[in-house]
């Protein structure tokens, strides 16, 4: 995985960086408890600010980054469960 952030600092910090130090999938979880397990370690990080600020630059994707779960290049509060859609969409058919 590539942290762009990451490569342009000091190593010293890079070490320090918890998605170095734990399994960065985490940060790119399917379960909505994993994702906010991500955004808690990313807390602790060192370069926490500006991994946020260059993520939101980007407009990363998907995934966390600075602490936040970015989809389709924005913040967004937190991951929905996998599940049936809501009830009321109507999945574009005319009522
Ligand atoms: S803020 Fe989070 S995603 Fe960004 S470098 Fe730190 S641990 Fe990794």
């Amino acid at each position: 995985m590539t942290i762009s952030v990451l490569d342009r600092v000091p190593e010293e910090l890079q070490q320090l960086a918890p998605c170095r130090i734990n399994d960065p999938d985490l940060w790119f979880a399917e379960s909505p408890s994993d994702v906010e397990h991500a955004k808690t370690l990313c807390q602790d990080c060192p370069v926490q600010a500006l991994c946020l600020d260059n993520a939101l630059e980007r407009r990363e994707p998907w995934g966390v980054w600075g602490g936040e779960l970015f989809l389709q290049g924005v913040v967004i509060p937190r991951k929905r469960p996998r599940g049936r859609p809501r009830k009321d969409t109507n999945n574009g058919v005319a009522a």
